[in-house]
């Protein structure tokens, strides 16, 4: 017997959708619900390594998403001026017969995972948020943003790095700037353009790209974290193209055809890790609410997939929830998602200080680690 019978998730992005597919396939009685009004509103581009493909694997969409993103096995260094300096083979990090990486538009994998989810039986509701949590020993009562209630026997929150979920169970975490900002753009896809290549050289940190479809890439530029948020639209575009024309070869198509400010974002890399216990009563958080890293190894999204997985194996296979059950799962997932948000800072923290670093040593840590199913 599950250790539950009706779960509310609360948040539709990777770690939620997942909680709530895994759940449902189960036979228990999923409420998913979202602040967002739609899934197209969603983000941009995604980059997802092989550990998270893994994953996509187990929760049966796997196929659907080779068709709709784009695989790839290697990554590119290239100088400022578009030379390629190296192709190195990525680490499979999923196994033999997955990619290694995987680039996805992001709507595109939302709605890949909450049509799955309906489909094992989810009740999905966009629009939604959760104002209050009243927890006793058996359940847990909600109060949500139209009016209604409801009683669950668990809610996950999988509300992201703002969670309210964990302010409203009074949980403080210490989120930090990294001091990086990330511009990024989603665009068409160049013919040249067939993984991700990378440049550490030139006015930016990272001056990158990961094509997503046979017809979009994203594009990203990696700077100081600046005060960007008072630039209009037309000054947004006309700094990432600014901030762009340093770089050549395949950026140069890139750059053509950034005309569009619409879909240009800008935002700083934040981290934090809540220290184990992830739950208070009944309800447990999952994914960037417990920890979260810069996508310096583009590991956030396998991290929050891998703790919807350990958590309805561990609920599915204790009978009651109680702190035998919390404990394995921290001990599951607090030490792995701990390593790569670590490593992720590591990485920025060089280029910040201008130091070398071993990155093929960390590089090779990380693949090793999470190479082993969570
Ligand atoms: C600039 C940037 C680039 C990144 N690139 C990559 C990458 O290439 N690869 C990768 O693996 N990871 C990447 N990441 C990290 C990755 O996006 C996250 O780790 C991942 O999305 C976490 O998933 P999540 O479901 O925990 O949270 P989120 O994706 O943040 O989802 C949370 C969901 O909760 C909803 N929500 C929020 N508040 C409420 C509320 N009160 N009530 C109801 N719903 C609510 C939100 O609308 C959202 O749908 C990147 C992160 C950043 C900042």
């Amino acid at each position: 017997m599950p250790a539950v019978n009706n779960v509310l998730v609360v948040g539709g992005g990777l770690a939620g959708s997942a909680t709530a597919i895994h759940l449902a396939a189960r036979g228990i009685a999923v409420d998913l619900i979202d602040v967002m009004p739609d899934v197209a509103v969603l983000g941009s581009g995604i980059t997802l390594q092989g550990n998270a493909l893994r994953e996509l694997h187990r929760l049966g969409v796997w196929e659907r998403v080779r068709e709709e993103g784009y695989s790839f096995d290697s990554v590119g260094l290239r100088a400022p001026d578009g030379t390629l300096l190296v192709e190195m083979p990525d680490a499979r990090t999923g196994g033999p017969d997955l990619p290694a990486a995987m680039g996805m538009p992001r709507p595109a994998l939302a709605r890949i995972l909450l049509e799955r989810a309906g489909e094992a039986g989810a009740e999905v509701r966009f629009g939604l948020a959760v104002t209050a949590l009243e927890c006793d020993p058996a359940g847990v009562d909600v109060s949500f943003s139209d009016g209604s209630t409801g009683r669950y026997d668990l809610v996950v929150g999988a509300d992201g790095i703002r969670s309210t979920v964990r302010r409203l169970i009074g949980v403080e975490t210490g989120i930090r700037a990294t001091g990086m900002g990330i511009w990024r753009a989603f665009g068409p896809r160049p013919a040249s353009v067939t993984r991700t290549d990378l440049c550490y050289g030139g006015p930016c940190y990272i001056a990158g790209y990961c094509p997503t479809g046979e017809d979009s890439l994203y594009a990203y530029l990696v700077e100081d974290a600046r005060n960007r948020g008072a630039l209009s639209a037309g000054e947004r575009l006309e700094t990432m193209r600014e901030l762009a024309s340093a770089y050549h070869g395949p950026w140069d198509e890139i750059r053509a055809a950034l005309d569009d400010p619409e879909r240009i974002h800008y935002t700083w890399f934040e981290t934090h890790v809540l220290p184990p216990p992830w739950h208070r009563g009944r309800v447990v958080l999952v994914g960037d609410a417990v920890h979260s890293c810069p996508p310096t190894l583009a590991q956030g999204g396998a991290q929050a997939l891998e703790d919807a997985a350990v958590l309805t194996e561990l609920l599915d296979k204790h009978d009651r929830v109680d702190e035998q059950l919390w404990t394995a799962f921290t001990d599951r997932r607090h030490a792995r998602a701990n390593a790569v948000v670590e490593a992720s800072n590591q990485l920025g923290q060089w280029l910040l200080d201008r130091e070398q670093g071993d990155v093929p040593g960390l590089m090779r840590r990380i693949a090793e680690l999470v190479s082993q199913p969570a």
